[in-house]
Order: C-alpha cells, then structure tokens, then sequence
C-alpha cells in the first residue's frame, strides 16, 4: 500500500455506492498531482459522481457547477489509473456471457440440489419423493457452469501459460463433479432420504465428496484467472464493494467433505459417540451448503460487476485528460 497516497486537501464527498458515507479518497501513481496537470481541464467527457453532470471542460482543480463535489473526487471514483496497463481482453462480450453463465449456473445447480433436501425435511423423512425436475435443473446448470468455466481459459492476450493450464485443470473438475452428482442420483433411487434414513446411504457419500472434490478442483484452478478478472473492476480491486474470495469457498467446501467423513466414520467410533458424531456431521453438510451457496450468489453479483467492467471499461486518465 506504500504507492498510495492520500489527498488531504479537499472535502471528501459522499459517493454512491459507499455505504459508509465518506470517500477513501486515495490515488495510486497518478501523473496530474504535479503542478502543470493540475491546470488542466477534462477533455473527455465524464459525468459527475453526484449528479451526473458532464464535467468536460471543467478545471480538475474545480468543482461540479451544478452540485459543487470536486471534480477530483470523481475522477477518483471514475477513472482507472492502471486500466491502460490490462492486457487486451479476447471477444469481451463472449467472456462476459461464459463467466456469467459459470457463476449463474453454480447457483442454479445449488439451489436445485437444495430444494429436494428441504422437500425431505418438510416429509419428516420417510420414503425418498424422489423430485426428478430438480435433479434435470441441476444437471444442466452443471453443464452451464462447466460450459462457462471456459472463459477462464485463455480470456486475455499473452497469458502465463501456467493459469491456462490450471484453468484447464480447473475446468476437468468438471468431470468429478457429474461423476458425482450421477453418482449421488444414482445412489438416491429407491433409497430411503438421504439424511432421514436410519442407515447411511454409503455409496451416496462416496459420490458426494467426489462431487465436492470436483468443486475444490474448479476453485482452484480458475482461481488465478478469477483474480485478474477481479482486477478489471476497479470497484472489486480496490474493495469498495465486498467480493467473493475463492479460498473462502474452498474451506466452505472442505468442511462439508469433513461431514461426509464423520457420518462415515460414525459407526466405528465407540457407540455413546456415533449418533453426536454422525450429527455433527450433518451439521458440517448443511453449513457448508448454506454457505456454499450464499458464496455462488455473491459470485454470480462479482461476475456481473466483472462482466460490466469488461464490456463498458473505465475511463483511463489519458481519455478524461486528453493527449498532453
Ligand atoms: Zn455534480
């Protein structure tokens, strides 16, 4: 954080989108804290922060005529001092789609293996109804969110080709994760509810953690891509607005493959413990699905936040100052 420094002249403006009331008015190496740029005035159009005036024309020394927040200030909050200095990105709108589609239907897919659990608790157990809609949701978000894992690949010019290759590794998670998910559908046919039922439904587990081992595989493989997407946004890289992190999910996930591990372990440990352990274990599922799915929507909100960022860039400093 040593390159940033902070502006103390001028009155920090609200700004939307900043929920605590006051701007972090911080800027990184900008060339126009020297004196001869800061005569100069915007030669590219942008609207003010506040009321959305057009300050073009306007001294960056000054003040927006019609509501009087600094013009610095939404510079500040506008333009991207390093988006000059991105890559070029392949087809933006195509990428946009696919990271979309990849988050969207992880969420989808999520929701969709939720609702026969809560179907289960709302029985109070018994028969398996077996809801096959849902189970045909999920399989084609599934296919959605690998289909969209592509924009991980090679989304940028003169990539490292050691991200392309994770983010290949990333997308073959794919595979555990519909090994899986059959396995656990397969596994669920005329079998009693999975967390209802008296005796544990073994092979189902089995399936289930190949199906979270998938997840952690595409987690981590796009990961490295995922964060210099998150780069293209200057609202997400510079944490005015929370995002998603994808080592948080990989824990979320972790945790319920350990309640996988102790409902399978339960009925070797000594009998006064089976039934807390085996509990527990469920108690380490439904978290980590909450969680888990709380983390795909906050994603899906990231992706669209990147997606925006890609098509429609931020001004840079060049394009608002103009040539010198
Ligand atoms: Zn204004």
């Amino acid at each position: 954080m040593s390159d940033k420094r902070s502006i103390d002249s001028g009155t920090p403006e609200p700004s939307p989108g900043d929920d605590k009331g006051t701007m972090s008015v911080r800027l990184g190496n900008l060339p126009f804290e020297t004196e001869e740029r800061l005569g100069v005035s915007l030669s590219g159009s942008l609207p003010c922060i506040t009321c959305g005036y057009d300050l073009k024309g306007i001294s960056i020394r000054s003040v927006c005529p019609e509501c009087a927040t600094t013009v610095r200030a939404t510079i500040l909050f506008r333009v991207d001092p390093r988006s000059e200095v991105f890559r070029p990105i392949f087809h933006p709108e195509i990428i946009t789609v696919l990271l979309f589609a990849w988050a969207i239907g992880a969420l989808v897919a999520a929701i969709a293996v939720w609702i026969p659990r809560i179907e289960e608790v709302a029985a109070g157990g018994g028969a398996m109804q077996y809801a096959r809609i849902w189970s045909t949701v999920a399989f084609w978000a599934i296919v959605a969110s690998a289909v969209g894992s592509a924009s991980f690949i090679f989304p940028f010019r003169s990539m490292r080709p050691w991200k392309i290759v994770l983010a290949a590794v990333g997308m073959g998670g794919y595979a555990l994760i519909f090994i899986g998910f059959m396995g656990v559908r397969r596994a669920e046919l005329g079998q009693a509810a999975p967390y209802s039922a008296g005796a544990l439904n073994i092979d189902r587990t089995l399936m289930r953690l190949l199906m979270m081992a998938g997840v952690i595989i595409v987690l981590l493989g796009v990961r490295p891509v995922a964060r210099e997407f998150v780069k293209r946004s200057l609202a997400l890289r510079t944490g005015r607005v929370n995002r998603q992190t994808i080592f948080a999910m990989v824990a979320v996930a972790l945790v319920g493959m350990m309640g996988d591990a102790m409902r399978l372990v339960a009925p070797h440990v000594p009998t006064a413990m089976e039934a807390v352990v085996s509990q527990l274990g469920v108690v380490c599922i439904v978290i980590s699905s909450l969680l888990l799915t709380l983390g795909f929507a906050s994603a899906v909100v990231d992706s669209w936040r990147i997606g925006m960022a890609l098509v429609v860039p931020t001004p840079t400093l060049r394009e608002v100052l103009g040539e010198e």
